[in-house]
């Protein structure tokens, strides 16, 4: 079967589960764009969807086509751009929306008054150092909302829990402050919802409704690049929320100063309260994460699989879970538990190979860039423009490459770690307030990839 043909099958099927609305809506301008070594490419018209189809029907969409491909693995959404189908998918998913507020709460799952989907809460989230201080401050703020972390920001690569995490606040907050108006939103939502209010002549109605809450919760927040006008709304939806100590909290997949073409008085409005970088799991985190996975679908699963599953499934959350939902999907088609080299097999594809970076090869580009020799970097030298190379370098190795601050030390010049730590947050701190410095790291980043 060609995979145009697969994917025709799979929608039928698909079609005759859900509402007609959400297939429309979400299946709508969706295509296998290809297929290798066992991963099939879904394309989707924009971020948007492609959260849709990750959060609420992924397992439906990989079981409907195991049952027609067995050899298919995983996949992956991927945006396939199509500005045309894209104007016309946008204004549906408006309609859908409203329609929405007509369906059944298990057809989408979220609540239609605060877009809270109750799925996400903290009995299920793992915490461990990778996300620990976010974990911290998000306690802090379910117990005082508004107080003490005003805004919180949260940021991190994709699939590492932003979403769950700050859904979660909403959640919790919800059950503790019941009088409390809460509204989670998404950046591109609130931007279409903008969008609207204009076309429809109707800002004030805009207005009247995001500044009603006590808490907003808006998720992805990187998507306000090049978006003047959303940003000129936000800005002024920011101090009036803000003044009157109403809780604001952000995710982004980068940090404030990073997220290109944002004003920079938003840029640093949203760095003005607490900003916490999620990162990737270390291997304990990842073991217990597996654990709950798998207790969460009542499989059985022994100490040995679950170690082997640690070591090899590094990075992202989402990726994990998707290689565990392989693994869950074939065990329950088999209806017996995997050996470890069956998974060995299943999974295969989903590995992929470690990022390897050699520190060496890090601060030669540096170096380069300074027009200075890579030697003096390792040296004891406390010339400026060197003492300025070598805090970049280790501010790289920590941000970009997640390196510790103990090698880092060792490896520049048999350093203590905290002059790692130091250089760290000194550039870091650095960042706020000069922009030629971030162009600078901009610059040098793009030499990494
Ligand atoms: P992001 O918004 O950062 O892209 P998500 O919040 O969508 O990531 O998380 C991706 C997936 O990983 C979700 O299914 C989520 O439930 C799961 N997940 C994320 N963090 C944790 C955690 N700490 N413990 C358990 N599951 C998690
Ligand atoms: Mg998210």
């Amino acid at each position: 079967m060609n995979t145009k043909e697969l994917w025709e099958k799979c929608l039928s099927e698909i079609e005759l589960s859900i509402s007609k609305a959400n297939f429309t809506t979400w299946f709508k301008n969706t295509s296998i764009v290809r297929e290798e070594g066992g991963t099939l490419y879904v394309g989707v018209p924009n971020e948007f969807v492609k959260d849709w189809l990750y959060n609420k029907f992924h397992k439906l969409i990989l079981k409907t086509i195991i049952g027609y491909e067995e050899g298919v693995r995983s996949i992956e959404y991927i945006i396939y751009k199509n500005e045309a189908v894209n104007k016309n998918i946008e204004n549906t998913i408006v309609k859908q929306m409203n329609i929405n507020k007509e369906l059944p709460l298990n057809d989408l799952y979220m609540n239609k008054e605060d877009n809270l989907n109750p799925k996400y809460n903290f009995n299920s989230f793992v915490v461990g150092p990778f996300n620990e201080l976010a974990y911290a401050v998000a306690q802090a703020i379910i117990t005082n909302p508004g107080q003490n972390y005003n805004p919180f920001f949260i940021y991190g690569g994709t699939g590492l829990g932003k979403t769950h995490m700050i859904q979660a606040i909403g959640n919790t907050i919800k059950i503790k402050h019941p009088s409390k108006k809460i509204y989670y939103v998404s950046l591109e939502r609130f931007a279409i919802d903008y969008i609207n209010s204009i076309q429809n002549k109707n800002p004030n109605s805009f207005k009247e409704k995001y500044r009603k809450y006590d808490v907003i919760i808006m998720d992805d927040i990187q998507f306000i690049s090049g978006k003047d006008k959303t940003q000129e709304e936000l800005f002024h939806l920011f101090n009036t929320l803000y003044e009157s100590n109403k809780q604001i909290i952000f995710s982004s997949d980068k940090h404030p100063n990073f997220i290109q073409g944002l004003e920079e008085r938003l840029q640093s409005r949203f760095a003005s309260g607490m900003t916490v970088q999620i990162v990737e799991p270390d291997y304990e985190s990842r073991i217990a994460i597996i654990k709950a996975k798998f207790e969460s679908t009542n499989s059985i699963i022994d100490n040995e699989i679950v170690s082997y599953l640690a070591e090899i499934l590094e990075g992202n959350i989402r990726e994990l879970e998707g290689s565990l939902n392989t693994i869950i999907c074939q065990t329950q088609l088999k209806n017996k538990a995997l050996s470890l080299n069956e998974i060995k097999i299943l999974i295969k594809n989903n590995i992929k190979p470690k990022k390897t970076v050699a520190i060496k090869d890090i601060v030669e580009i540096i170096s380069n860039h300074y027009g200075i020799s890579k030697e003096v970097i390792y040296e004891k030298t406390r010339r400026k423009e060197i003492v300025k190379a070598r805090q970049v370098a280790m501010y790289i190795l920590r941000e970009d490459f997640n390196i510790s601050y103990p090698l880092i030390g060792s490896k520049l010049g048999g350093r203590d770690h905290t002059t790692a730590i130091h250089s760290h947050l000194k550039i870091k701190e650095d960042l706020k307030t000069d922009p030629a410095l971030l162009q600078e790291i901009e610059k040098i980043r793009i030499m990494f990839k």
